[in-house]
């Protein structure tokens, strides 16, 4: 059986104050929910004060994205796998599709991004996901193959191993419009099968998170989809009682 996963993804959101706040309510109830792993995705520049308010809870963190060099070095403004490794990291969100759309990064760079990842010793928690476009011209299917397919022809289904595949249609992220159980639970089945492909059992213990307009009203139906192992949420991290609510419909 596939541990249940809730990861924020707090995006370009944040600030001291506003992260203490947060983190307080977020570890005061962490202890309930003893089924899900939590995890917490704040800005790089929060990491590490984020890493030492969780100490002692089961929350654990996460960064929104690494550089793919695999050597640290002379990289302007980028951060290295291992230095996330470093202040305490333990996963790192790769090839979110606002960083595809909006920073250009292609399917080739978000398997180095994989790769690195793995090789500094964090858990990838990578993003796959049609557009709306391309869903309604039937494309998306042909779309998390090659998301998917670009990732394992450079690390191997063995690269699945410590890591979490996160189904999140762009057209539901930020949106409010969340897919349907039955979409999410298509697209999370079909992914699952794709990866069963390279290895049948390593696609059977590698969780799916779906994310898009996940909400404490929503969370519920989408998770007791089979295929639906948890979920990777946006706005709905920023406030601790829908975040703990969520993880409450993952328990
Ligand atoms: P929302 O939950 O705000 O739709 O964002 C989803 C997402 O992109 C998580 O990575």
């Amino acid at each position: 059986a596939r541990r249940k996963m809730v990861a924020g993804n707090w995006k370009m959101n944040g600030a001291r104050d506003a992260n203490a706040m947060l983190l307080h309510d977020i570890v005061f109830d962490a202890k309930r929910y003893t089924a899900v792993d939590m995890v917490v995705c704040p800005p790089a520049l929060y990491l590490e004060s984020v890493g030492a308010a969780l100490t002692g809870s089961s929350v654990q963190l996460g960064a929104q994205n690494l550089c793919e060099q695999e050597k640290p070095g002379a990289f302007t403004g980028e951060i290295h796998g291992g230095m996330l490794k470093d202040v305490g990291c333990a996963y790192v969100i790769v090839g979110h599709s606002e960083r595809r759309a909006l920073y250009g990064e292609s399917d080739e760079v978000v398997a180095q991004k994989f790769q690195t990842a793995l090789a500094c010793g964090l858990k990838p928690i990578l993003c796959l996901g049609e557009t709306l476009e391309e869903r309604e011209s039937e494309q998306t299917e042909i779309v998390l193959g090659r998301q998917l397919a670009a990732v394992l022809a450079r690390v191997g289904a063995n690269g699945f191993k410590s890591a979490v595949i996160a189904y999140e249609p762009v057209w539901a992220i930020g949106t409010g419009r969340t897919a349907s159980a039955e979409q999410a639970q298509a697209a999370h089945a079909f992914i699952r099968g794709e990866l069963a492909n390279a290895d049948a059992k390593i696609a059977d213990s590698t969780r799916i998170l779906y994310g898009g307009s996940v909400k404490a009203d929503n969370a519920q139906a989408l998770f007791s989809c089979r295929d639906v192992d948890g979920g990777l949420i946006g706005g709905a991290s920023l406030k601790a009682t829908e975040f703990l609510a969520i993880c409450a419909a993952a328990q």
